[in-house]
């Protein structure tokens, strides 16, 4: 904790930052980098907030989202960022291996002072200063953290506050999970910041589009399997169906969860069929850590009741080893 107050003199002058967050960023990557950058926008400092890839379309209502440089679309714009930035704010990630060639380019720069904030388990060593907090709802509960600690919460604006606010909301299924009584002190804090807690819950849930209902029908009553005896759920979604319902990065997000909506389902995976490698997605209820099912088996991770991994053996041998792995945790599986 001590390190990062140290960042209070180096944020005592105009600096030229640059933010970044992980790929397919979500409300928590998007939320937690546009609270940091008016933030930091506020005490006089440019800032230029990066993601990997495109954020999805629902997102675009977020205040300052057009200022997001994507990786993915203006590579040269993101590396000469890169090499002049004086501080770089990893926020949301806990590893340069997940952001790919923006990774690289953050390894390519040794001048610039690197500070992670994060809530993932295991952060790799790569940051100077670091907040990182694994019982955090969000990294949006960190960035209000983190301003609170420098002893800046007067910066705080409503801007800020609402993305945090919507960082918040995201991670924690609108305070279904990851709550505690800190953040709670903390929404009440935002709400005093001007936070429309209403206006928001409607902008970010109530944003989907006709294809996006269809589609989330299909996978309930086409593409479910219940495993009873695993007390596990899964959909499975192949590059046809991908074709047929026309589905874009960001279509997907949240159908995983419907499968925990059934009690005796303790388990969630959505498997989809991406042009190269098949993405996984895992959640679970309670103790059963699907973080370990993720990373000691599909080469990924994330938190005990929400991570991601991916294969290259195909869809149906990826479903098929999944299926197998499955026996081996029945036990914990049946404990309640
Ligand atoms: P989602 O299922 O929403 O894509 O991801 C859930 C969580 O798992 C996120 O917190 C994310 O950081 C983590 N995650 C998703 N995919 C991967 C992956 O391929 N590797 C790692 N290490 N984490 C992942
Ligand atoms: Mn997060």
């Amino acid at each position: 904790m001590e390190n990062i107050i140290a960042l209070k003199s180096l944020l005592s002058a105009p600096k030229d930052i640059v933010l970044i967050t992980h790929r397919n960023p979500d409300g928590d990557a998007i939320g937690s980098s546009l609270a940091m950058m008016h933030f930091l926008n506020n005490l006089g400092h440019c800032v230029k907030p990066i993601s990997p890839s495109e954020y999805p379309d629902g997102m675009g209502w977020m205040p300052g989202i057009d200022k997001m440089l994507i990786t993915d679309e203006h590579p040269d714009a993101v590396r000469s960022g890169i090499e002049q930035a004086e501080l770089i704010i990893c926020l949301d990630f806990n590893s340069l291996d997940r952001i790919d060639k923006t990774g690289e380019m953050v390894n390519a720069q040794t001048s610039a002072a690197k500070v992670l904030i994060d809530h993932h388990l295991d952060p790799e060593p790569f940051a100077d200063y670091v907040l990182s907090d694994t019982s955090a709802s969000s990294t949006s509960e960190l960035v209000f953290d983190f301003i609170h600690l420098l002893g800046m919460e007067m910066h705080i604006n409503q801007q800020v506050a609402d993305c945090i606010y919507t960082g918040i909301i995201t991670d924690t299924g609108s305070f279904r999970y990851s709550t505690s009584a800190k953040l709670f002190r903390t929404v009440a804090r935002l709400l005093e910041f001007g936070v429309q807690d209403v206006v928001l819950q409607d902008l970010i849930h109530n944003n989907l589009r006709e294809k996006h209902l269809r589609l989330l029908g299909y996978c309930l009553y086409h593409r479910m399997e219940i495993l009873e005896e695993y007390r596990t759920g899964i959909i499975v979604l192949s590059k046809e169906d991908y074709a047929r319902f026309d589905i874009q990065r960001g279509d997907t997000e949240g159908i995983v969860n419907y499968l925990l909506r059934m009690p005796m389902v303790k388990v969630a995976a959505f498997i989809t069929e991406q042009p190269t490698i098949v993405k996984m997605s895992f959640r679970s209820k309670g103790e059963f850590s699907v973080q370990e099912i993720a990373s000691q088996h599909f080469k990924g991770g994330g938190h005990r009741n929400a991570s991601g991994g991916f294969s290259y053996i195909g869809l149906w041998p990826t479903v098929r080893k999944f299926k197998e792995l499955l026996p081996q945790y029945q036990d914990k599986l049946l404990l309640d």
